[in-house]
């Protein structure tokens, strides 16, 4: 039941539970479940919340009556679930969605769509949608759900309510960007046994990611500082090679996040690595990994480190 998530997702169980008390409903939501694994559970429990008599006398959803029942084996007429067919939601389904909502309302009070990973919409789905979501009709509660508000439309998203789950805390929430990359980048690393190797190791990393940093910002420019942002940091083959692959780690998780999969290493980063999805398409990710996938093959058959880097500059500026 709602009360379930009472601790655990503080401010969107009030806001969920406020909106039902107080007949202040959205007639869009859109809910950013973080990939939280209870998100979709969550969602259906604001559904119960709303739809179940007993809200309104117990101030909980009862999870027994017919209404929760049926909800709960996805058989309440009035509610419709939509999920990606393959990879994309397409038209066809929100055409579905149209005609059925089209009649009248037959069991409650409310008809309420669900449309899981929203992102994922195609271009005509999308387009379908947001007609639907433009004519609101008295009644009718749309709640789209996504594990990555960054890829959704904006057109979407600007005409919805978020909400916006707060990131499930892992139990290994002590393990940080380094012992992460130390486990994905363990074949070509120093020995990281003692302490002060660790940290000798964090800066490493860091320098890495303000190298990244710079190139995205300033792009060309940063050619003039490869002298102060790479050479006196990073020297030998060794140093390079693992700096290269902290580079390809990097943007695999800003396709991650893109992608709308979890982070995997660079927790930390987590701010830059959204504002990166957000700036870069697919594509141009894509492209970035392999560009430093390229050149670090050069670094094994011992090119120039300073041309190394200038082209590396060079390529990864290239529009
Ligand atoms: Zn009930």
């Amino acid at each position: 039941m709602l009360d379930d998530y009472k601790e655990k997702q503080p401010i969107v169980y009030r806001m969920m539970k406020n909106a039902v008390i107080n007949n202040k409903l959205s007639h869009a939501y859109l809910i950013d479940t973080k990939n939280c694994a209870f998100g979709e559970q969550m969602v259906l429990s604001f559904v119960k919340y709303l739809l179940c008599p007993s809200h309104k006398t117990t101030n909980l959803d009862c999870g027994q009556c017919t209404q929760c029942q049926k909800i709960a084996d996805f058989n309440y007429i009035e509610l419709k679930i939509v999920e990606p067919d393959g990879l994309w939601i397409k038209k066809e389904q929100m055409d579905e969605l149209q005609e059925e909502f089209s009649k009248k309302s037959l069991e409650g009070l409310y008809k309420i769509y669900i449309i899981h990973q929203v992102e994922r919409l195609n271009k005509a789905a999308a387009n379908s949608l947001l007609k639907f979501l433009e004519e609101p009709e008295a009644g009718i509660i749309a709640i789209l759900t996504t594990g990555n508000i960054f890829q959704v439309l904006e057109t979407i998203r600007s005409r919805c309510q978020i909400l916006s789950l707060t990131k499930e805390k892992k139990e290994e929430i002590e393990e940080t960007t380094i012992s992460r990359a130390k486990i994905y980048i363990k074949n070509n690393i120093f020995e990281l046994e003692q302490e002060e190797e660790q940290e000798k190791y964090q800066n490493f990393i860091h320098n890495v990611i303000h190298f990244i940093e710079y190139v995205e910002k300033k792009g060309i420019d940063t050619l003039l500082y490869t002298n102060k942002l790479w050479h006196t940091m990073i020297k030998e083959k060794e140093e390079f090679l693992l700096a290269f692959d902290i580079m390809i780690f990097f943007y695999n998780d800003v396709l991650n996040i893109k992608c709308g999969r979890n982070l995997h290493i660079f927790f930390d980063e987590q701010t830059f690595i959204n504002e990166l999805a957000l700036k870069n398409e697919i594509e141009q990710i894509s492209k970035k990994v392999n560009i430093i996938m390229e050149l670090k093959k050069k670094i094994k058959v011992n090119m120039n480190n300073n041309l190394l880097i200038d082209k590396l500059i060079l390529e990864l500026t290239r529009r």
